[in-house]
C-alpha cells in the first residue's frame, strides 16, 4: 500500500499516488458513487494474492496452487451471505457492470428484451443505454420518473411492462434519491413472466445496514458494485436464488470473465466484515442524515431538489436558478476544491453533457467525519460557489476556505 509514508521506486507513478493523495486530502468529495476505502481493504488490494491465478470456483479450479486462495474466496461469500442472506453469491464480477453482465448471460438470449431505467432518468448504462451491451446485444426499453412527483411510478412502469413483455425487468439507479420499492418491481414482473434483477450497486451499505429495504427475497438477481456505500475495493458481486446458481457462476466464467482476482476478493471479504460490525450501522445512518440535513440546507438557500428530498445517500439539485448549467457548476465547483456530478434533472432541456443539475452525495464525508453541522456549512459554501462561478480571484477564496475545512478532516496521516 503507498501512503504518504511508503514510497515506491517509480518515481513518475509514486509522484502521481501522492499528487492524488494530496487531491483527496484536500478536497471535498461529494461524488455520491465513491468513498474512501479502509486501510486493511487498502493493504489486502497490494497483497501477493494478485499473483494467483483461479479459474473456476473453490475445490474446482482450473489451476493448481489454490488450496488457499479458496479459503479466501469462501470467506468472502460466507461473510457475504450474513451481510445480505442471499442464497448463491458469486463474488468475482470484476466490476458492477461486469456483474451485470453476468445477469444478462444467465437469464437472456441475445436479442431479448429488458427493460431498465434510463440513464437520463437516473439508471445506469448497464440498464440499456443504447451505446452499451445491454442495448447493442439486448432489445432494450427505458423507463423513467413520473413528471410531476419526479419519481418512480410503478403503473406506467407496469404499462410498459405488459406491452413490451420483456423477459428481465431492473430496479436500481445511480442517481435517484428515493426509497425502491422491490416488491412492486418484482410483482410486474411477475406479471409479465420476466425474470427480476435489482441492481444496489448505490445503495449496497444502506441495504447491508437495514436502512433502505432488501430486494433479496422479491428478486431473481440482485447485483452490486463493493466501492460505492459499501466502501470496499472497486469491484462487483452477483447474488441469486439457488435454481440460477450453476448458470451464474457458468455466465461470470468462462461466460464473460477469466481469473478472478484474488486480492480483490480477499479485499472484498474485509470490506464485507467491516460492514457486519455495529459502527458500520451508524455509519450508514450518519451517511443518510447527513444527506437529509444537506439537501434541507439547498432547500433553505432557494433551491430545488429533485423529488423534493431524499431517503437514501444523495440527491440531485437543480441549478437552473441560479441561471447555471449542470457543467458550469461541476466545472467551477473543481476548482473551488469541491467535487460533484453534474447531472441530468428529470425531462432535463440540456444535453446529458451539459445537464440542469448536480448530484451530491454523503458516503464519502461521512466516512471522513464530517456531520450534519459540517454539511450545511458545505452547503453554503457551494451556494456561493455558484452565485461567483464566473469570479476566479472570490472561487480561490473558497479554495482557501476547503484547504483549511479539510485540514480538519484528514484522511492519511
Ligand atoms: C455504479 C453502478 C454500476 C456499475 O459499476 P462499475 O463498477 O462502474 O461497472 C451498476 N449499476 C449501477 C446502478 C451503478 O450505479
Amino acid at each position: 500500500m503507498t501512503t504518504k509514508h511508503t514510497s515506491i521506486k517509480d518515481h513518475e507513478i509514486e509522484s502521481l499516488i501522492q499528487q492524488e493523495i494530496q487531491r483527496e486530502e484536500t478536497t471535498i468529495n461529494l461524488i455520491a458513487s465513491e468513498n474512501y476505502a479502509s486501510t486493511e481493504v487498502l493493504k489486502v488490494l497490494g497483497s501477493v494474492l494478485t499473483n494467483k491465478y483461479a479459474e473456476g470456483y473453490p475445490g474446482k479450479r482450473y489451476y493448481a496452487g489454490c488450496t488457499i486462495v479458496d479459503h479466501v474466496e469462501k470467506l468472502a461469500i460466507e461473510r457475504c451471505k450474513k451481510l445480505f442472506g442471499a442464497d448463491h453469491i458469486n463474488v468475482q464480477p470484476h466490476s458492477g457492470s461486469q456483474a451485470n453482465m453476468a445477469v444478462y448471460m444467465t437469464a437472456l438470449k441475445p436479442d431479448d428484451t429488458v427493460l431498465g431505467m434510463g440513464l437520463a432518468e437516473g439508471g445506469h448504462m448497464t440498464h440499456g443505454h443504447p451505446k452499451n451491451f445491454s442495448s447493442i446485444y439486448y432489445n432494450a426499453i427505458q423507463y423513467g420518473v413520473d413528471r410531476e412527483t419526479e419519481q418512480l411510478n410503478y403503473n406506467a412502469i407496469a404499462e410498459l411492462a405488459h406491452k413490451h413483455k420483456p423477459k428481465l425487468i431492473i430496479a436500481g439507479a445511480s442517481a435517484y434519491s428515493r426509497s425502491i420499492d422491490f416488491a412492486q418491481f418484482a410483482k410486474i414482473a411477475k406479471e409479465v413472466g420476466a425474470f427480476f434483477l435489482a441492481d444496489i450497486a448505490h445503495i449496497a451499505g444502506l441495504v447491508a445496514a437495514g436502512f433502505h429495504p432488501s430486494p433479496i427475497e422479491y428478486a431473481d438477481f440482485v447485483t452490486s458494485t463493493t466501492h460505492k456505500t459499501l466502501r470496499g475495493p472497486r469491484g462487483g458481486l452477483t447474488m441469486c436464488k439457488n435454481s440460477y446458481a450453476a448458470d451464474l457462476d457458468k455466465a461470470v466464467m468462462p461466460g464473460i470473465q477469466g481469473g478472478p482476482f484474488m486480492h480483490v476478493i480477499a479485499a472484498k471479504a474485509v470490506c464485507f466484515l467491516e460492514a457486519l460490525q455495529p459502527s458500520f450501522k451508524e455509519y450508514q445512518q450518519q451517511i443518510i442524515a447527513n444527506a437529509k440535513a444537506m439537501a434541507h440546507a439547498f432547500q433553505d438557500l432557494g433551491y430545488r431538489i429533485v423529488s423534493g428530498g431524499t431517503d437514501n445517500h444523495l440527491f440531485i439539485v437543480d441549478v437552473r436558478s441560479k441561471n447555471i448549467t449542470g457543467r458550469q457548476a461541476e466545472h467551477a465547483l473543481e476548482k473551488a476544491g469541491i467535487t460533484v456530478s453534474r447531472s441530468c434533472i428529470p425531462f432535463d432541456s440540456q444535453k446529458p453533457w451539459v445537464t440542469s443539475g448536480i448530484r451530491i452525495g454523503t458516503p464519502a464525508i461521512t466516512t471522513r467525519g464530517m456531520k450534519e453541522k459540517e454539511v450545511i456549512e458545505i452547503a453554503q459554501l457551494i451556494d456561493d460557489v455558484l452565485a461567483y462561478a464566473e469570479d476566479e480571484k472570490y472561487l480561490e477564496k473558497i479554495r482557501r476556505k476547503i484547504l483549511d475545512f479539510c485540514k480538519r478532516y484528514l484522511l492519511y496521516q
